[in-house]
């Protein structure tokens, strides 16, 4: 049965979920379909479908949130920006959504395009994720809203208690619960739960959790969502960052050690980005629970 994710944390206390992102072609879409049939065994809560930088999956997206929610019997969320989409198209969207029994969104502002450094809003489109909160709302409480969160501020905000006062803004226009941009250093969620409550913000944060499986690719990810390299990545990683084994074998155990300690700082659940790969994921859950 289909349900909410917010109806699932009536039920349970911590929550496992895993995103994965459309691939480009048929062939990619059947061979995701049978990684997340591997991970579903696991037994994840449920599972979220990014959207492409500019819109650019905007139909993939939600063909691949409708079939999951048949075959697997779970929550699918639909991330969901505003890039380059005037609030018709937005409505529009939402309206297939409904179709198709989509009722789990991620909202989201998105990101520039490629090659465009300024954030600017479609014509007749929307600036902040709150609007787009605003308009999912225009279908009452149909649709769950989930938001992102960032644990050290968001790249473009100029500093964190600005950064709050934001999410207090998300909240206030219907955001139900965070899922937060990956970290490595556990105090920094923490201390932002801690800012959090302080601006009154008690829904749960789900920390996003990255397993690392190349070094490289982690340097330039961080470098364009503002996430902190720690030293002891550094440390870990750059001497064995051309064996690729070694460094599967690192990020899992970096990994499980991450979960257990969020867990022991009270995280209300993991949400894993997969990456489209049943492994590291796999290992790292029949570790967490052995
Ligand atoms: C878990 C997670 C999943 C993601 N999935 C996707 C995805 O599927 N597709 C994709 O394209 N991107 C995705 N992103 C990236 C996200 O779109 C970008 O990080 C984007 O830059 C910010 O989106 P937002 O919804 O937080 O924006 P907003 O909350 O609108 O914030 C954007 C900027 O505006 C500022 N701001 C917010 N509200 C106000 C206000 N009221 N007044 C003034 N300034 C304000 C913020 O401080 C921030 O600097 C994801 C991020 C996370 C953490």
């Amino acid at each position: 049965m289909i349900q909410k994710i917010t109806d699932i944390f009536h039920k349970t206390d911590k929550t496992f979920s895993l995103e994965f992102f459309p691939p480009k072609t048929p062939a990619g879409i059947e061979k995701l379909y049978e990684t997340a049939a591997e991970l579903n065994k696991l037994g994840p809560d449920f599972i979220s479908v990014t959207y492409g930088a500019g819109g650019s999956t905007r139909g993939t997206t939600m063909d691949i949130c409708d079939e999951m929610q048949k075959r697997f019997d779970l929550p699918v969320m639909h991330h969901f920006t505003c890039v380059g989409h005037s609030t018709t198209e937005l409505q529009d969207i939402m309206e297939q959504m409904k179709k198709r029994n989509i009722m789990n969104i991620l909202a989201l502002r998105g990101d520039p395009p490629k090659g465009v450094d300024d954030w600017k809003p479609a014509a007749d489109g929307l600036q902040y994720c709150y609007q787009l909160n605003d308009l999912i709302r225009t279908h009452g409480d149909y649709f769950n809203i989930g938001v992102a969160g960032f644990p050290e501020g968001h790249i473009n905000c100029p500093d964190k208690e600005t950064d709050s006062r934001h999410m207090k803004i998300k909240v206030e226009h219907g955001g139900e619960f965070i899922m937060t941009q990956l970290f490595f250093d556990n105090t920094l969620y923490t201390e932002y739960i801690e800012r959090l409550q302080k601006h009154d913000i008690k829904i749960r944060v789900l920390p996003g959790i990255l397993p690392i499986t190349s070094y490289e690719g982690l340097l330039k990810f961080c470098a364009t969502c503002g996430a902190t390299v720690t030293d002891e990545i550094h440390d870990i990683f750059r001497p064995i960052k051309d064996d690729e084994e070694a460094v599967k074998k690192a990020g899992i155990e970096f990994a499980v050690n991450q979960c257990k300690d969020l867990l022991r700082r009270d995280a209300p659940g993991l949400h894993f980005f997969t990456l489209n790969k049943v492994e590291p994921v796999r290992e790292i859950w029949k570790r967490l629970l052995s």
